[in-house]
């Protein structure tokens, strides 16, 4: 398996005329086609509100959402007291990325040892 198949492999960051666009996929309740964020607004420094507009012209929605910081994955390296978002809860998957040139285990591979 090369690494390009694997879930783990490195991930190629995006152009830099793309970085700082959203890229945030909504998808309509109603008839489940494309939507975008046509604005935000902060209602406290971990929770926004959206409004979101439905893409498919014979629909034609709009409605209001919430995006919400539930928890931390890695900390932060800068101290701000005036903030306090949870570490997230053990168990919780995290993606693993692989060092440059190493390829992932072939997952058909029996294991040797038992852990
Ligand atoms: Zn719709």
């Amino acid at each position: 398996m090369s690494a390009s198949n694997a879930s783990t492999a490195l991930q190629k960051p995006p152009p830099i005329s793309e970085r700082g666009k959203s890229t945030l996929r909504e998808i309509c309740p109603i008839c489940h086609d494309r939507a975008r964020v046509r604005s935000s607004t902060m209602v406290t420094p971990t929770v926004r509100d959206l409004h979101i507009q439905c893409m498919n012209v014979d629909c034609g929605a709009t409605w209001k959402s919430q995006m919400q910081v539930v928890y931390l994955l890695s900390p932060s390296a800068i101290e701000n007291p005036d903030i306090d978002i949870p570490m997230a809860p053990a168990g919780v998957p995290r993606k693993t990325y692989l060092p440059p040139g190493e390829e992932a285990p072939d997952p058909r591979q029996i294991p040797m040892f038992e852990t």
